[in-house]
């Protein structure tokens, strides 16, 4: 978004903004309500509880295992721009006080591009939620798999499924966020096969891109084809939500589906209590 001082301009209608409006209203356009891509950073401060996101894996990084030209110059300018080493932020936060498993992905690094290290995140992330029995909440921002990691990157696509599975077994929800744009390898392996599927207006989602789908088409594409809207018509995704209520949706899903694990962890802690109580009693 084009920025001087004390204004913006919308991306999506050209319409200027008072920057601090705009802040304010989460970035999004207070003309279109269009939703303005957002860092990690600031998607973790504006969805989960204040200074309750801890941050882990964040040292993973990739090499380039397949020589590919030009692709270390890319992540180390990507890692510049963005202060990270890959397009997945991974970690543990609160959100309404209730424990979850995060990752957030950053379109700034790369393209939000899905290889070894985001898929690693990823599976990590998803595990964590299984083994410490609490709900997992991905935000996706990608353009798909890695080019520049081939194989690697596709392989990420089967790994990261499987460890939806995980969690399904552990009957932990998993909650994915699309927000724009959401496409390819990603929306081909863990993010369409989550617990709830929620948008945000007007976002890209889809797996290969227009342009393609239309030179491949051999009937005339929908207009509003690879948008959420589209998506939620066809019944792939379950809700659109507006940023504003982004935080309050997913507080209320997480306490919903995820009520059953934190009544057990709170027997659980009951039972410790009473258990530390029963041996001072004893000394
Ligand atoms: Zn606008």
């Amino acid at each position: 978004m084009r920025q001087s001082e004390a204004f913006v301009q919308c991306l999506h209608c050209k319409k200027t903004l008072f920057s601090l409006d705009f802040e304010q209203n989460l970035k999004v356009c207070n003309y279109c309500g269009h939703h303005h891509r957002l860092s990690s950073e600031t998607r973790i401060a504006w969805t989960f509880d204040p200074d309750s996101f801890s941050e882990l894996d964040a040292n993973l990084r990739s090499g380039n295992p397949l020589e590919f030209p030009d692709y270390i110059d890319k992540l180390r300018a990507s890692e510049q721009k963005t202060g990270k080493y890959d397009s997945i932020t991974a970690g543990k936060a609160q959100i309404d006080g209730l424990s979850v498993a995060v990752a957030i992905a950053d379109f700034g690094f790369m393209g939000g591009s899905m290889g070894s290290v985001a898929g690693e995140k990823i599976t990590r992330t998803l595990e964590r939620a299984a083994e410490e029995k609490i709900p997992a909440i991905i935000f996706c921002a990608s353009g798909g798999a890695r080019m520049q990691e081939g194989l690697l990157s596709l392989m990420q696509m089967a790994k990261t499924t499987a460890a939806v599975q995980r969690c399904r077994e552990a009957g932990v929800p998993f909650i994915c966020v699309f927000t724009d744009p959401t496409m390819a390898g990603v929306l081909a392996s863990y993010a369409s096969v989550a617990d709830v599927i929620i948008a945000e207006p007007k976002s890209l989602v889809g797996f290969a891109g227009a342009r393609v789908a239309k030179q491949a088409g051999v009937s005339k594409v929908p207009d509003d084809l690879q948008t959420a809207e589209f998506c939620l018509k066809h019944g792939m995704i379950d809700a659109i939500v507006n940023r504003k209520e982004m935080r309050a949706t997913l507080a209320s899903l997480v306490r919903t589906l995820g009520g059953h694990l934190f009544l057990s962890l709170s027997a659980l802690n009951q039972t410790k209590k009473e258990d530390e109580r029963g041996s001072k009693k004893s000394r």
